[in-house]
């Protein structure tokens, strides 16, 4: 894990998340996931714009420091690349909207900060780690987003609501107004997760990571590549069976750390990235403005997924950004 990220970090021009992720027992990722979901309406769309994103290239690339170095120089290097992506959001966002790139940049920096700090905390071993970076990895993410819309840096948080699909959004301008919103594409997987076959709801587990977290029982997570250990999609987390599989997986706590922190990632993307597209296409009309108070369209998880696998192709994926992340901060 540790050679994995020390080998080289690339941040692509589609930035640090995608909406699936998945751990595999080896080194080498085996085999690739593409699980179905409610969103399937933006493929479409995502794929056009992940060709475009693919063409272009990876445009920053972080190299942590030598294989052999110390540990804290990676953790370094992963924070400068969560603050670069929150800075370049905030910065390009913002200048879009006529405001100051170099205040979105600053603000959307500090703001990548907290977020790096959420997600170590959810890869700790303790109860409610989850839970507690993925508020954490909110309040970074939601600076990212104020910083964006040139907005105050604390005047709203986008909360997820624990383990259930829907974020909270706490307005703190002209006192404290709190809107729900259901996070659509987090409804539709938790809604496969509980009509699967199969595939068991752990509740403490999923109060604890703050995320739905299923296992596979005597059956493979994925019928088709028996190599998928577990994966995260939708802010779900899917844990294989561990009988099923000829090696031994890895601890259960490290593969759930693994996952939490891909859960984190596509907080990010929702909120910081998918939101402004969402809400640039839905004020146009009215059903649209009224939509978007309640519920949250997760379009652009597709596309860092598109990106992922076009970039680097199947049998290198272990080497894109979100999963170079989520092993070291998991500790493989
Ligand atoms: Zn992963």
């Amino acid at each position: 894990m540790v050679a994995a990220i020390s080998a080289r970090l690339t941040v692509s021009s589609a930035g640090c998340d995608r909406a699936l992720a998945h751990w595999c027992g080896s080194s080498r990722l085996e085999g690739v996931h593409h699980p179905r979901s409610p969103g399937l309406i933006v493929v479409a769309f995502a794929l056009t714009l992940a060709r475009v994103a693919a063409a272009q290239g990876p445009f920053i690339t972080i190299t942590p420091g030598p294989p052999e170095g110390p540990r804290w120089v990676d953790h370094v290097s992963v924070l400068a690349g969560n603050a670069t992506i929150g800075a370049l959001t905030a910065g390009v966002l913002q200048k879009l909207k006529g405001g100051s790139f170099k205040d979105g940049f600053v603000r959307g920096a500090v703001g990548g900060a907290v977020s790096y700090a959420g997600k170590r905390a959810a890869a700790q071993d303790f109860w409610g780690a989850g839970l507690l970076g993925r508020e954490i990895n909110a309040v970074g993410v939601s600076m990212v987003r104020n910083a964006s819309d040139g907005e105050p840096t604390f005047s709203r948080l986008y909360l997820p609501v624990g383990p259930l699909p829907a974020r909270a959004t706490v307005r703190f301008t002209r006192g404290v107004a709190v809107q729900a919103q259901l996070d659509v594409a987090a409804a539709g997987w938790l809604a496969a997760g509980l009509l699967g076959s199969r595939l068991n709801l752990d509740v403490a587990e999923s109060f604890s990571s703050g995320a739905p977290v299923f296992e596979a029982a005597g059956r493979w997570l994925v019928e088709s590549e028996h190599s998928v250990l577990a994966y995260a999609a939708g802010r779900s987390v899917f844990l294989g069976d561990p009988g099923l599989y000829r090696r031994a997986p890895p601890p259960r706590a490290r593969v759930l750390a693994h996952e939490r922190v891909h859960v984190l990632q596509q907080d990010f993307v929702l909120t910081a990235w998918s939101d402004p597209l969402a809400l640039a296409a839905l004020n146009r009309f009215g059903a649209g403005r009224r939509m978007q108070r309640y519920v949250t369209l997760d379009a652009l998880g597709w596309v860092v997924t598109a990106v992922s696998h076009l970039t680097y192709g199947s049998d290198r994926l272990d080497r894109f950004p979100t999963e170079s992340e989520a092993r070291f901060l998991a500790g493989r």
